[in-house]
């Protein structure tokens, strides 16, 4: 078993003040794999008088310098891909073929579109009318507060942009999948990042997190995470008026529109609900059909579902593994009870673990039909690989029924791009993917009404974790 319980705070890896020992769990044998350390307040204590005697150097660096140093960051990263692999795999359950690939990569791509976005950004602007000009610059002490589904693409997204802008922080990745975050701290050390610079604190929300976002010398925290957390820091973080950053849960639409080829349109928006075992915040789950296609909708989504996998993730291949957890097995478990106790109609999949294994947190790809927007499930995120169906009458009518949710983080439409066009300006969502699901690298990511306040990568996350001077008089 692996035990990683330290954290690392300026430059070093130094034992906790009195933090206690938490067992990782693998999700798909339900034994411990790995041991944290859950820090402290004293811990986030001496992490950000860290960060803030090293941002008074790190923020007067040049561009140059700091762009170097995401290279040299870039360098170091490709070196340990089969390390973050292996240790995503085994704490959050993504068979090792996806964590290595997807997974890994997927924080790659956020240093990478950060570092392009570096050599045209825009660091001066003048004002029109004005002698006077806005310089943007670091905004200081930065809180990463990040997630298990999607683990280093939470912390790349927000350490990347960081280091590009000149500030310092403080590390809180989640602690049901904590290990890549200690590789990534190797990292970041192997490639010179300068002492208190970045600071990993190992820990859990109530501990560690809501540490960081009352902390008065914290100046910024950028979360990401469920909207129920993502409420309470802003409350917690109001009092010391401190800027925060939100990337929360979804919903999305995936609105098949009535000239879709379902054989071209369909498998690679259908994706997105089975990757990662459903457990994307961006899982385009609801599908809207017309209701003249119906029947042939059903068909081929329920046979695109009883065609998934589900299997070891130790194991190389294409299916899926289990979800993170035994709270996460529970609740998606409770929502598919409710959502035939509602009265749709189960297609494919249901309740319990599939024939193929016998432990593990392993759910059943299940596809529901005649789901009504009253119902449960029309408007709770699952974060697990459902799909449902609902049918609407008229394409203002499926536009309708897309933005009808709290979120706003992503809408997908399937359906020839010369119809999609129209639709696009009419969705409320952050991301609108045609033909498939996934975000682009160097683009904006973040959502519309309660998926979140701010964005993140390229040049959009950049300006997020800058503050902006007016200059005048010289
Ligand atoms: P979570 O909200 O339970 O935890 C996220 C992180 O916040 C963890 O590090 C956790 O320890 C910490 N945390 C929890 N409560 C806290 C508090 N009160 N104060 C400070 N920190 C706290 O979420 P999760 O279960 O780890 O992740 C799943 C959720 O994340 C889903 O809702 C998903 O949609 C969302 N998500 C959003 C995005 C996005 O970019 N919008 C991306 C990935 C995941």
């Amino acid at each position: 078993m692996r035990e990683l319980l330290q954290h690392y705070i300026d430059g070093k890896w130094v034992d906790s003040i009195g933090g206690t020992r938490h067992a990782v769990i693998n999700p798909a044998t339900e034994e411990p794999c790995a041991a944290i350390t859950l820090g402290t307040a004293a811990d986030v204590d001496r992490a950000v008088i860290a960060a803030k005697r090293a941002f008074a150097s790190f923020s007067q660096t040049t561009v140059a310098e700091r762009k170097a140093l995401l290279l040299r960051i870039v360098d170091e990263y490709k070196k340990r891909f089969a390390d973050f692999g292996a240790v995503i795999s085994e704490e959050m359950g993504a068979p090792i073929s996806f964590a290595s690939t997807a997974q890994a990569g997927s924080g790659l791509n956020y240093l990478l579109g950060t570092i392009e976005a570096l050599d045209g950004f825009a660091w001066q602007e003048s004002i029109p009318g004005s002698d006077a000009h806005v310089v943007h610059e670091p905004i200081g002490v930065v809180a990463a507060i990040t997630p298990w589904n999607w683990p280093l693409n939470q912390i790349c997204a927000k350490i990347a942009p960081c280091i590009a802008a000149g500030n310092t922080i403080i590390l809180k990745p989640s602690e049901e999948c904590p290990s890549n975050a200690a590789i990534f701290a190797e990292v970041l050390d192997a490639a010179g990042v300068p002492a208190g610079v970045f600071n990993l604190v190992q820990g859990d929300g109530l501990g560690v997190g809501v540490a960081l976002t009352v902390h008065p010398d914290v100046d910024m925290v950028s979360f990401t995470g469920s909207t129920r957390a993502g409420i309470q820091i802003a409350k917690n973080a109001a009092d010391t008026v401190k800027r925060v950053h939100q990337e929360l849960g979804g919903k999305s639409p995936n609105l098949v529109l009535e000239d879709a080829v379902f054989a071209d349109a369909l498998p690679p928006t259908l994706q997105g609900v089975i990757a990662n075992t459903g457990q994307s915040c961006i899982a385009p789950t609801r599908l809207l059909v017309p209701t003249s296609r119906k029947a042939e909708a059903e068909g081929f989504v329920r046979d695109y579902f009883a065609a998934v996998k589900v299997g070891n993730p130790a194991d190389e291949g294409a299916h899926i593994g289990p979800v993170v957890n035994k709270a996460q097995w529970t609740k998606i478990q409770g929502l598919i009870e409710t959502t035939i106790a509602e009265g749709a109609t189960l297609l494919e999949g249901g309740p319990g673990l599939p024939d193929s294994v016998n432990r593990g947190y392993f759910v059943r790809p299940t596809v529901f039909a005649d789901v009504t927007p009253d119902m449960t499930i029309f408007r709770e995120e699952t974060f697990g690989p459902v799909a449902t169906i609902t049918t609407y009458d008229g394409l203002d009518d499926g536009i309708e029924l897309a933005n009808r949710t709290a979120y706003g983080l992503s809408a997908v439409i399937s359906g020839p791009p010369e119809s999609a066009r129209p639709v696009i300006g009419k969705l409320r969502a952050g991301l609108v993917a045609v033909n498939g699901w996934g975000g682009v690298k160097g683009g904006a990511f973040g959502g519309y009404k309660q998926s979140g306040n701010g964005r993140e990568g390229g040049a959009f996350g950049l300006r997020d974790f800058m503050e902006v001077k007016t200059v005048a008089g010289v």
